[in-house]
């Protein structure tokens, strides 16, 4: 397998668990709400409130940070050139300046993609007079098979140079979910993170109220980068990262609902209200499958037979009729789109549910491309009958390599 290949592969697999990442000012509001030690912020989204946010605050300092999910940003810079996507100052006409520089420009990191990712939003707070940088991060881990601490007093820099360069740095402290962080762990973690007399008492402190944040919402992930110490000896969260699970979405509706899709591929938005995955990639062919490794079979052979995937729409095992309307009309929303391939081996899925979808789908949104159809599995003879009784000019094959084939001849047909 190419690596590129290799790669969206993973990425049909990743995908699968989709998981909801808040922005830095929407993880600080849910902190703050936990009584976590957070400096006072506002955000703009509109450079005309530039100017009014700073006499809000009327700081002695202000730092102004762009908002994107993505770290590294102190150190990114944007597509227009101008540097850095955290910067501090005390001029407040100097606050407006930074939020025009930043506003409606791509951010780029050593996290995003090459091209950036558009900044909706911007911070300003009030700065945080910083003594010193540490590092504190909570965690599911897969290998402790439940949460964990993971520590470090050399925050502020990249976590990953300092697990590489000294892991003596760095302090894992697995915790047991239903006991909780007790009071001498914190107190260890805090030790660890060199903090001294009164500090190490508040950074304890923080630890305990940051656990209980992580376990009341339902997060996978709490990255506090930096946990700063002020000159005072206080403990201030300075930058915040909160991931969840998509299984939490149930039980923390609010939380989900404040999901920035601005920086998704609105065809997976549109997708995702329907229960559906979408992945988008360059090719011409969309596919409709069931199942993760059905995606990556489906893909292999379209590229064994000279085709190209234009996306994905992966319908899981609860499918419904509808839902393969939706389907449909996503996937062939991309101009790019020149012949659709369904492959769906039913064990849960019922064929002739698809099957009906199918026609419906076609007839409903007037199906322009060539469709080739693969069902194997429960219910399949009444789902081809349903197919070749319904006068539309479906391909159909038996099994994948057929459909591919087919597929890829259609496009030149
Ligand atoms: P990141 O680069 O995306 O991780 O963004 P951060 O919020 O962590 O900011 C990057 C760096 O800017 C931090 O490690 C700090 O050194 C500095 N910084 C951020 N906020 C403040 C602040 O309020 N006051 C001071 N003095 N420095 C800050
Ligand atoms: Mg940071």
């Amino acid at each position: 397998m190419s690596k590129k290949l290799l790669k969206s592969s993973l990425k049909v697999l990743c995908q699968q668990i989709r998981n909801l990442n808040l922005l830095e000012y929407q993880s600080k509001v849910l902190l703050a709400n936990h009584n976590v030690n957070v400096q006072k912020f506002e955000v703009v989204s509109n450079t005309s409130k530039a100017k009014d946010v700073s006499k809000h605050l009327n700081a002695k300092e202000y730092v102004v940070k762009a908002q994107v999910l993505a770290g590294g940003r102190g150190l990114g810079h944007f597509n227009t050139g101008f540097k850095g996507g955290v910067h501090l100052t005390k001029d407040p006409e100097q606050v407006a300046y930074y939020v025009e520089q930043m506003l409606g420009n791509r951010l780029i990191t050593k996290q995003t993609p090459k091209e950036g990712i558009p900044v909706h939003h911007v911070m300003v707070a009030e700065s945080v007079d910083i003594h010193r940088e540490t590092y504190l991060c909570i965690l599911m881990d897969r290998e402790h098979n439940g949460p964990v601490l993971v520590a470090s007093p050399a925050g502020g820099t990249d976590i990953e140079d300092v697990a590489e360069k000294t892991p003596h740095l760095i302090k894992t402290v697995p915790i047991d979910i239903f006991e909780g962080v007790p009071q001498k762990t914190a107190e260890e973690v805090a030790e660890f993170l060199e903090f001294k007399g009164e500090a190490k008492n508040k950074a304890a402190n923080e630890v305990l109220k940051l656990w209980e944040l992580f376990k009341t919402v339902d997060a996978i992930q709490l990255e506090i980068n930096p946990l700063a110490e002020t000159p005072e000896g206080n403990v201030v969260s300075v930058d915040a990262k909160l991931g969840f699970d998509d299984n939490a979405k149930f039980r923390q509706k609010e939380i989900f609902d404040m999901e920035d899709t601005t920086e998704s591929d609105p065809r997976e938005v549109e997708a995702n209200k329907y229960n559906l995955n979408y992945i988008g990639m360059d090719g011409n062919i969309g596919c409709l499958v069931n199942g993760a490794g059905l995606a990556m079979a489906t893909m292999d052979i379209i590229k064994l037979y000279g085709g190209e995937p234009a996306n994905f729409l992966d319908v899981g095992g609860t499918v419904q009729e509808q839902q393969v309307q939706q389907a449909f009309q996503i996937l062939t929303s991309d101009k790019n789109v020149k012949a659709l391939l369904v492959n769906v081996f039913g064990g849960i899925v019922n064929c002739a549910t698809i099957a009906n979808g199918i026609v419906n789908a076609s007839k409903n949104i007037n199906l322009k491309v060539p469709l080739v159809v693969r069902l194997e599995g429960t219910n399949v003879d009444e789902a081809k009958k349903v197919l070749s009784e319904s006068g539309l000019p479906i391909l159909t094959a038996t099994n994948l390599d057929e459909a591919a084939k087919k597929a890829v001849a259609s496009l030149s047909s």
